[in-house]
């Protein structure tokens, strides 16, 4: 799932309005910037296996550390005592945590039985929504519809960068996310990891967007 994890973060902003976007896409995929980091230092592994369900062509059989249920709840943890001594909100703390985890989550529901519960143990589950390609357009997005619907009922514009930087973004996202249906298999695992680092630049682009819009609707009256 990618876009479904951008849509956590564009929805929690109603939740937590004084926080950046770019921090609530941070906690959302935060495992996922984990990920590309430890394929690069040899610590996970990822294999091209076209058809591995219809969605992806990856065999994620070895990622104990960005995605298993327990280290995904420590990085949640982790990210939000972080996020507290910096900030001291004990409630924006336990929302990104939330966003941190839900990561899990939907990979747990889009993913087939690859996310280890406790690293070591090979007890490994997954709902796989990734088997029908209709099921998982129609869930993530919907999921991303959702997202950016919240979030542009929960802020605007404070000038033309907030309009343009946002939905730049938006439709950045999207088109990155049809690329990936419609695109064949990466051409190897180093690929995947340098394309996973990428990722950052959307965390940039989503801090500078946000910093160009403020909290509430379009009168200026927080909901
Ligand atoms: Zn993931």
């Amino acid at each position: 799932m990618f876009i479904g994890h951008i849509a956590v973060a564009l929805g929690a902003k109603k939740a937590a309005p004084k926080v950046s976007l770019g921090t609530l896409v941070l906690a959302a995929q935060f495992v996922d910037l984990l990920w590309p980091l430890l394929l690069l230092l040899g610590l996970e592994h990822v294999r091209i296996e076209p058809g591995n369900t219809a969605f992806t062509p990856l065999d994620f059989y070895d990622y104990p550390i960005s995605h298993s249920l327990l280290t995904g709840i420590g990085w949640g943890l982790a990210f939000a005592l972080v996020f507290f001594i910096v900030r001291r909100s004990v409630a924006n703390a336990l929302i990104l945590s939330a966003c941190v985890v839900s990561h899990w989550v939907l990979d747990f529901v889009s993913h087939r039985p690859d996310l280890p519960i406790v690293p070591g143990l090979g007890m490994k589950v997954g709902l796989g929504l990734w088997n029908s390609v209709p099921a998982t357009i129609i869930v993530e997005g919907l999921l991303f519809a959702g997202g950016v619907y919240l979030y542009v009922r929960s802020t605007h514009a404070k000038d033309k960068t907030g309009t343009y930087a946002f939905w730049s973004l938006i439709v950045f996202l999207f088109l990155v996310w049809v690329a990936n249906m419609i695109g064949g298999a990466p051409p190897s695992v180093e690929a995947i990891a340098w394309a996973g680092q990428a990722m950052w630049l959307l965390v940039i682009w989503a801090y500078w967007a946000d910093r160009h819009r403020a909290a509430g609707n379009m009168t200026g009256v927080p909901q």
